[in-house]
């Protein structure tokens, strides 16, 4: 492609994309078309073309296509899931990042990257009020931040059979176990099974009323497992629970570590950021207490996907778990971080830029505004349900709302098995038909076996008037289906 091209193109396209970021609002959520649909937008079947195309078409169609046949989760009324509207800067920091290319694995092959990295990191710590001069590394998402974490955890776990290289079946290898409550995001069954230790491993703990983990039973299983010969290995605490924002008590847990010398990881993908309010929850104020915190700029920092981040003690931890000295890289550039030597990843893209980027374009003041702002936002739509003779309010969690709908002539016999199953189906179908109107977007929570609708607001793009037209839509969508379910014969 020749420069001039390159120029035009690209202007062009930064063009097509401005003007369909401010039509946004204006457009469905998402079109809620079948795979088929998709598939023949795309003439999926087709082969790859012997000759190639001009790249300007190609581009510009390219747009259309995903203008057109797309989830858009940066849509000022997507509730859907915790995942982001992306910082304007953030897409042209990725586009940037692309240009210069830098293989982000090694000091000398991304010098101002490497650099960039750390300061982003050391950033996202202040912000979270995380220990100077911890270690940290970006890495794809929140999954993967805290499966970095877990083996960091295992590696410290193991160190007496050097677990490294001699494995979790080591002949004087001990049985290691992990302890989460069941409101744990699923990324700790992903590490119990790739890490070798298998999901039985992991001790389900029980959470009080509040969802939050149970630390009496915490402290009574750790103690049944030691005295049996076993290895407490990770404690992992949630600052903001997937499904309904709830943190658990990290004072209580981070003392029952250090009491048992077990490592502390808090999983903080989601709500971790909000230990920058200052009206936080206080428990958020303990992050400074664990041995690593796994955060997700893909979700309050308003990255684009993707960007998740762990913060560990020191990098020293992360060295041990990670560090190998290959015969072909011999890279000693003094002080310099070679990333390769912190996590599992070899060749590592620029996934610090548009965080950086992002956060000194809002500033730290802007993201507690912005982050405070959704917290609000969450908490007016809670509001609203519960003052709303339609609605049942049900959790409030950081910026995360549950509510359902409940028909006037059956609020009278809730409690019974047959309204409660009729509400839960009724929800559910709710669910899906709000989905697909592509008027707004919310997923769904099961809290105490109720079914519920779960709005989640982690958006720039969202204001009060968003927030506001979503019980009516539900309330709509809910008395059309009521009055056909009833009309159909299916009773409460
Ligand atoms: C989102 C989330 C994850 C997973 O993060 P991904 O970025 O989707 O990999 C893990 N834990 C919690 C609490 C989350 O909210």
């Amino acid at each position: 492609m020749a420069p001039a091209e390159f120029r035009a193109i690209g202007h062009t396209l930064i063009d097509m994309v401005a003007q369909w970021l401010e039509a946004l609002p204006s457009q469905p959520v998402t079109r809620a078309e079948t795979p088929t649909q998709v598939r023949d937008a795309l003439d999926a079947s087709r082969s790859l073309p012997a000759a190639g195309v001009a790249a300007g078409p190609l581009l510009e169609k390219a747009a259309r296509l995903l203008f057109d046949h797309s989830l858009v989760n940066g849509h000022p009324r997507f509730f859907g899931y915790i995942t982001s509207s992306p910082a304007p800067i953030g897409m042209l920091g990725d586009l940037l990042a692309a240009a210069i290319n830098a293989n982000a694995g090694a000091w000398r092959l991304a010098p101002m990257a490497s650099e960039v990295e750390g300061q982003a990191v050391r950033w996202i710590a202040e912000l979270l009020g995380y220990r100077p001069g911890c270690g940290g590394l970006f890495v794809s998402g929140g999954n993967m931040a805290n499966i970095v974490g877990f083996y960091a955890a295992r590696a410290a776990a193991g160190e007496a059979w050097r677990i490294r290289s001699a494995g979790v079946a080591a002949a004087d290898a001990r049985r290691l176990r992990v302890y989460a409550s069941a409101e744990t995001h699923t990324w700790v069954q992903k590490a119990a099974d790739l890490s070798g230790l298998g999901t039985d491993a992991i001790r389900w703990i029980a959470t009080d009323d509040t969802l939050r983990l149970d630390t009496a039973m915490l402290r009574e299983t750790m103690a049944a497992d030691v005295a049996a010969g076993d290895v407490p290995m990770i404690v992992i605490g949630t600052a903001g629970s997937v499904s309904t924002g709830a943190v658990d008590p990290l004072f209580a847990i981070a003392d029952i570590c250090r009491e048992m010398g077990t490592w502390f990881h808090v999983d903080g993908a989601y709500g971790a950021l909000a230990a920058a309010l200052p009206d936080a929850p206080r428990d958020l104020q303990a992050l400074h207490l664990a041995d690593s915190v796994a955060i997700d700029p893909h979700k309050w920092l308003y990255a684009p996907l993707e960007a998740g981040c762990l913060l560990a003690r020191d990098p020293d931890v992360l060295r041990a778990a990670f560090s190998y000295h290959p015969a072909y890289y011999h890279f000693s550039d003094g002080d310099g971080i070679n990333y390769v030597d912190l996590g599992p990843q070899n060749s590592r893209g620029f996934r610090a830029l548009k965080v950086w980027l992002a956060l000194q374009h809002a500033g730290a003041d802007g993201y507690r505004r912005m982050i405070g702002d959704d917290c609000a936002l969450a908490a007016r739509l809670y509001a609203t349900a519960e003052a709303h003779p339609e609605l049942d309010a049900g959790t409030l969690g950081l910026s995360i709302a549950t509510f359902r709908y409940v028909p006037p002539d059956v609020r009278d016999t809730i409690g019974t098995a047959d309204t409660d199953a009729y509400l839960d189906a009724l929800n559910e179908d709710l669910l899906d038909c709000v989905q697909r109107s592509g008027e707004a977007f919310v997923s769904n929570a099961v809290v105490r076996g109720r079914y519920l609708l779960r709005a989640c607001i982690v958006n720039i793009n969202t204001g009060e008037a968003d927030v506001d037209a979503l019980p009516g839509i539900v309330v709509g969508i809910g008395r059309e289906l009521h009055a056909k379910r009833r009309a159909g014969g299916a009773g409460a």
